[in-house]
């Protein structure tokens, strides 16, 4: 039934193997622990695979050092893998090379990276920035408040009924004074998969740039930024099996050759006078200070972990969990799922249960050990736009299995029926 061995791959999770119910005061004690996690949380963060947590651990035992500036044997060990990291996020996303990856703390911090380094500098009255009604806040934040200090017009696509981009409107707010074109590749809220290669074809069509904010297709489908024809794509380690304190921005070199720096300090310079600096070669040039060398390290173990899963099963796996999960909710009645039909989505679904507010659906579903986010998922304007205040979100990955699905499923019909 799934493309892979689910249970081989549970094995190395062992968190996925974990009870809870007790107070989280005794977390790891397992004191009142008797009730099986069901993690459906992972559109927030993934879980991270022993072969990640080794690799992490190895770094630390083996070879620690800080990178770049040691001719010790330890540094040149670091530097090589954290440099190698680089190579193997450009090969997975299909980057022409380590030039073109810069590596950030998350997509919060890629954005802002572009934001700053590019759009301060390049924005001003007259020009505009495109983003959508579903942007998650860290783009649509970022980019509001760029244009309020730059003069620059923010303008949102309309999201339609079916929660897809109203591409019409696309073609109508894209002109000749768009200078930035920033829309999430699958949305975090509506599971929407975005059109983004069409998105650029638009955009290229005047002369604007495109950024798509992969934090969550990188982890969960096939992404290629040659194919989609994007200058800047961000996404972020945590999302992936890899570990907190590292994502990445891809740019396109030419015009990560044009930017300025966004930090400055150490590691990102090549020659300092008192009186003016000149910069390291991409994509050094906006790594100032120390990286996060074993987070690095990580990430590329986490690359490695899925590749040998393959992409194109993780996301046909993402597809199965994503429509079962809309046709079973759909079929408990008095539950609205937001967003695209189920068989047409990325693997996560946001819904409220008539009656019963999204914070109290959580907390029942808690008790009943099935971990799902509650809130605005940082898409505050688009449950504005939907006319909610909240939402649940039940967000699957790869070592989910259609019995987690039914957990899910069987809590909240109690919940339902408790507040009935
Ligand atoms: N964009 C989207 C679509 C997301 O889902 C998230 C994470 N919720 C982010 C951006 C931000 O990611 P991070 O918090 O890792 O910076």
């Amino acid at each position: 039934q799934y493309p892979f061995d689910v249970e081989a791959l549970r094995a190395d999770f062992p968190v996925l193997d974990r009870k809870v119910g007790g107070d989280p005061e005794t977390a790891g004690e397992g004191e009142g622990d008797d009730t099986p996690l069901v993690y459906l949380d992972n559109a927030a963060t993934s879980h991270t695979p022993d072969p990640v947590v080794d690799a992490i651990a190895d770094y630390y035992r083996s070879y620690n050092a800080n990178v770049h500036r040691g001719i010790h044997q330890l540094s040149q060990e670091a530097s090589v893998a954290y440099e190698e990291a680089h190579d193997a996020v450009a090969e997975f996303i299909g980057a022409a090379g380590r030039e073109e990856i810069v590596f950030t703390k998350n997509t919060t911090e890629a954005m802002n990276l572009v934001a700053y380094a590019w759009g301060l500098a390049e924005l001003g009255p007259g020009d505009n920035v495109v983003l959508s009604e579903m942007e998650h806040h860290a783009s649509l934040v970022t980019w509001q408040q760029i244009g309020k200090r730059t003069g620059a017009d923010v303008r949102f696509i309309d999201v339609t009924d079916e929660g897809r981009l109203d591409m019409d409107h696309a073609a109508e707010l894209i002109d000749d004074d768009t200078e930035m074109v920033s829309v999430v590749h699958v949305s975090n809220t509506l599971g929407t998969v975005n059109p983004i290669r069409e998105l650029a074809d638009v955009a290229h069509d005047h002369d604007a740039y495109v950024f798509a904010d992969a934090a969550q297709s990188v982890p969960t489908r096939p992404v290629d930024v040659e194919a989609l024809d994007v200058d800047f794509l961000a996404f972020s380690g945590h999302k992936m099996c890899g570990p907190t304190g590292i994502g990445a921005l891809y740019g396109r070199e030419a015009i990560l050759e044009e930017m300025q720096p966004y930090l400055y300090g150490g590691d990102m310079i090549r020659r300092v006078s008192f009186e003016d600096s000149t910069w390291e070669d991409l994509p050094w040039k906006f790594e100032a200070g120390t990286p996060s060398i074993a987070q690095g390290v990580g990430l590329a173990a986490a690359i490695e972990y899925l590749e040998d899963i393959g992409m194109d099963r993780i996301e046909a796996h993402e597809d199965l969990l994503a429509e079962y999960a809309y046709d079973e909710l759909t079929a408990l009645g008095g539950v609205e799922i937001y967003g695209p039909p189920g068989d047409d989505r990325g693997g996560l679904v946001a819904f409220n249960v008539e009656g019963v507010h999204a914070h109290d659906l959580s907390s029942i579903l808690n008790d009943y050990g099935v971990a799902i986010r509650a809130g605005d998922h940082c898409t505050q304007p688009l449950h504005d736009e939907i006319g909610v205040a909240a939402s649940a979100r039940a967000s699957f990955y790869f070592y989910n299995t259609v019995e987690e699905v039914d957990a899910l499923v069987d809590a909240v019909r109690e919940a339902r029926d408790l507040f009935a």
